[in-house]
């Protein structure tokens, strides 16, 4: 079975997780400030905190931006719904937004529309490592006094315009999920230039624990979502290899692009000049006469693992449940749901498996 994602962890870095376990300090020690440090230079930034997840990334800047009852929050509507539930769990309302079909990010054209008295941030996500359009999105935010939280899971070394995404908005949130193109089992970072935001995710990671000159208070009630020491050693291990598999999957992807250029059938990724896609998920777009479910069924069993992209969050049974969006139609959103395929990418497959798939995928229109 060709498997849609697997993580290269290098034998140095299980070595220096073994090495940990064996020493008993396995928190709150030197490992997770070293990790924050490379990734500080990586993306070119003054803050990074490390948490224990993406989504706790999520939720420690709804918290830390004192989003709750009462306030709106703007998100696509195709995305992981982690990107909703943030904004869901503390309280705060997620106002679902169609996306584009050329970067399956949130359209900023259709932002203005959705703001009201009540909105307080716009959160959009750089779906696949692909980054969403952002200086129309910073415009907006800019005129309505938003803040920006960019959801950033899919999307370490992405750039827009030569910066990192992540790094554009007031927050930026990753994910070290295995699925993700680092990992460290699970595992997230929140990045900022906002010192004040910093040093306040920071105690909310830790009991909201502050330590001023050697007095420790809690000035906020907050949570465990700290990283632990093996798993940061893990992170430093697979950052040093980041470029190079990011400059893999671009290979991987261009590959694909080449194979399915006389598929008429099949979308495949847009490449803008002034982004730089990093292809967490290679996603592309089967037209609407061929079925998804059928292609991944045919594809599973010819022996390649694919899976659906994204999802359609608003109608996902919490969300359907939980808010209108009647009236709203997603056009965009749900196409890229129904009809949206992630192929396998990764330095786990070689240039003779990407053919095998793609020509598998092709065969799959006979
Ligand atoms: C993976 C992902 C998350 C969640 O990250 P976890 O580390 O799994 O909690 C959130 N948003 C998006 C867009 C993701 O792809």
């Amino acid at each position: 079975m060709i498997k849609l994602a697997s993580p290269h962890i290098s034998d140095h870095a299980i070595e220096k997780v073994g090495e940990i376990l064996r020493s008993g300090n396995l928190v709150q020690g030197e490992y997770v400030r070293a990790f924050e440090t490379q990734l500080e230079e990586y993306l070119k930034i003054d803050h990074v905190v490390v948490v224990s997840s993406g989504t706790a990334a999520l939720h420690l800047s709804m918290v830390a931006l004192g989003i709750g009852p009462g306030d709106e929050v703007i998100v696509p509507a195709f995305t992981f719904p982690a990107t909703a539930n943030a904004v869901a769990l503390v309280g705060a309302k997620p106002v679902f937004v169609d996306i584009n079909l050329d970067d399956f990010c949130i359209n900023p054209a259709l932002i203005d529309a959705a703001i009201t008295p009540m909105t307080k941030a716009i959160m959009p996500v750089h779906e696949f490592g692909q980054s969403a359009d952002m200086d129309p999105i910073l415009e907006i935010a800019r005129k309505h006094e938003l803040f920006v939280i960019e959801d950033a899971a899919c999307a370490l070394g992405t750039e827009f315009q030569g910066k990192k995404a992540g790094t554009l908005g007031d927050l930026g949130c990753f994910s070290f999920h295995p699925r993700k193109a680092i990992t460290t089992g699970e595992g997230g970072v929140v990045a900022t230039n906002d010192s004040g935001l910093a040093r306040k995710i920071s105690a909310l990671r830790n009991h909201g624990m502050e330590n001023n000159m050697r007095k420790i208070d809690f000035p906020y009630a907050g949570f465990n979502y700290r990283m632990t020491e093996f798993q940061a050693v893990l992170g430093i291990y697979q950052l040093r290899d980041l470029e190079k598999f990011i400059d893999q999957r671009t290979m991987q992807a261009k590959a694909y692009d080449d194979m399915f250029i006389e598929a008429e059938w099949i979308s495949t990724p847009k490449i803008f000049p002034d982004r730089r896609h990093v292809y967490q998920t290679y996603h592309l777009i089967v037209e609407r006469n061929y079925s998804r479910d059928n292609i991944i069924k045919t594809l599973k069993k010819k022996g390649i693992e694919t899976n659906i992209g994204a999802y359609f969050v608003p109608a996902t049974k919490y969300y359907s449940e939980n808010s209108s969006f009647l009236g709203t139609l997603f056009k965009n959103s749900k196409q890229s749901f129904l009809n949206g395929i992630a192929l396998p990418v990764g330095t786990h497959l070689s240039a003779m498996d990407i053919k095998k798939i793609a020509n598998k995928l092709i065969s799959c229109a006979e």
